[in-house]
């Protein structure tokens, strides 16, 4: 059986399982969740995890390395982070639109009595931006900090390239080093239906489904505008600008969305969205291993698009009217602080705090929200991790005359 199919598999069951537990004898599905679907879920998680910061460092230095030419590097980060900025915008839109339309604050009754959200302080994005730099790289490795690794790893990569021959051992360090965490990768990979199963079970068994009922209309929204921005307008992109077939794109590309729909985190996920746009999607190294770590940061849609919904359903629920310049301030303000947020799970919720707090919404809110926040996070995250590998793809195929793909893949 192959991989993907035995990953979707553990997928389904976890939920089956988590789902009958919970209704059936909570006290069981605490005991399984503490001795068996927890740690088997951590230890997956643990996993993939450890080969985030390597990986990210090996690949962008080969990467870059292998592009030979800094000026590609600016014009592939050029085309990125235009694609990045655009589709951010759009999928707050779209969820804007889906949830003035549907009106999910509206109907029925919200108590927002006693609801409270402690939002925890995110950095400023100019804050963020001065930050790239690292002042200390090893800080960085140690820390996680996925933008100061990537800057780093290009001045490594970029100096690989103009020392050539004086720089051939740490080449094939770098080589090497790469071609170990493919390795890992796919040997951590093989514990993946497991930690799937663990991880779905976990989530779905330990929600409270009353809170489901009555956030439904809410959840439906953002779901619908999930499907339809991944559907449309990556759909669209894929088509029009990579020439590729949209439904051939989602098949290749589902292993790696379900991972991310099971570990809410597009960090975490990094390991497996590379190899599987590398390996299926045939996205050249250099390209992948550049802009999906960058996109795991700085792109996340399915983020947008939660808070796009949750403003106007907050907005609804609380009675006030928002503006047209308050619309476009919710679309900056969400697309800003997106950029210097890694994605991790539930990072979401911080930035809608920043969202609410821009156009003097109450932050507390988000505390009707976040009973049911991690079910949507699990989706959100695989929308959001489908953009970089469509952003991968798209690159790649419109850089294809300006980059050996051969020559790179070897
Ligand atoms: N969990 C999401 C991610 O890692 C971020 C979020 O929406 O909370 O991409």
């Amino acid at each position: 059986m192959k991989l993907a199919t035995k990953i979707i598999i553990g997928l389904i069951l976890g939920a089956i399982v988590g789902l009958i537990l919970n209704l059936v004898s909570p006290d069981l599905f605490a005991t399984m969740n503490t001795f068996l679907f927890t740690p088997l879920g951590q230890i997956f998680l643990n996993l993939i995890k450890m080969l985030v910061v390597p990986i990210v460092f090996f690949s962008i230095t080969l990467g870059v390395a292998g592009l030979g030419d800094p000026k590609k590097l600016g014009r592939m980060g050029l085309k990125t982070i235009s694609f990045f900025l655009i589709t951010t915008a759009i999928a707050i839109i779209i969820g804007l639109s889906l949830a003035s339309i549907i009106q999910p604050g509206t109907i029925g009754t919200f108590n927002t009595e006693g609801v409270e959200f402690e939002a925890k302080e995110a950095p400023s994005t100019v804050e963020t931006l001065l930050n790239i730099i690292p002042s200390n790289p090893i800080g960085a490795f140690v820390e996680g900090n996925m933008l100061q690794i990537i800057a780093f790893s290009i001045f490594i990569g970029i100096g690989i390239t103009m020392l050539g021959e004086k720089a051939s051992t740490l080449r094939t360090f770098v080589e090497q080093g790469n071609n170990l965490m493919m390795y890992l990768v796919n040997l951590v990979m093989k514990f993946a239906p497991y930690g799937t199963f663990g991880l779905i079970a976990t989530a779905v068994g330990s929600q409270g489904y009353s809170a489901i009922k009555a956030m439904g209309l809410y959840m439906i929204v953002v779901i619908l505008a999930l499907v339809i921005h991944a559907i449309v307008t990556y759909g669209s992109a894929v088509y029009f600008l990579a020439k590729y077939n949209p439904l051939t794109f989602f098949k290749k590309f589902s292993p790696a969305m379900t991972v991310a729909f099971s570990t809410s985190s597009s960090n975490a996920t990094l390991p497996i969205s590379m190899e599987t746009a590398q390996k299926e999607l045939k996205v050249p190294e250099p390209i992948s291993s550049f802009v999906q770590p960058l996109g795991a940061t700085i792109n996340m849609d399915g983020t947008a698009i939660m808070q796009g919904v949750a403003t106007v359903f907050i907005a609804q629920v609380y009675g006030e009217a928002l503006t047209t310049m308050e619309l476009v301030t919710v679309v900056l303000t969400a697309v800003l602080a997106s950029i210097g947020t890694a994605g991790v799970p539930g990072v979401g919720l911080i930035l809608l705090a920043m969202v609410l707090s821009s156009v003097g919404l109450p932050v507390a809110g988000i505390g009707l929200i976040i009973g049911i926040d991690r079910l949507l996070d699990m989706a959100r995250t695989a929308v959001n991790i489908t953009g970089d590998a469509a952003c991968a793809l798209i690159v790649s195929e419109t850089e294809k005359k300006h980059i050996d793909v051969a020559e790179s893949r070897s």
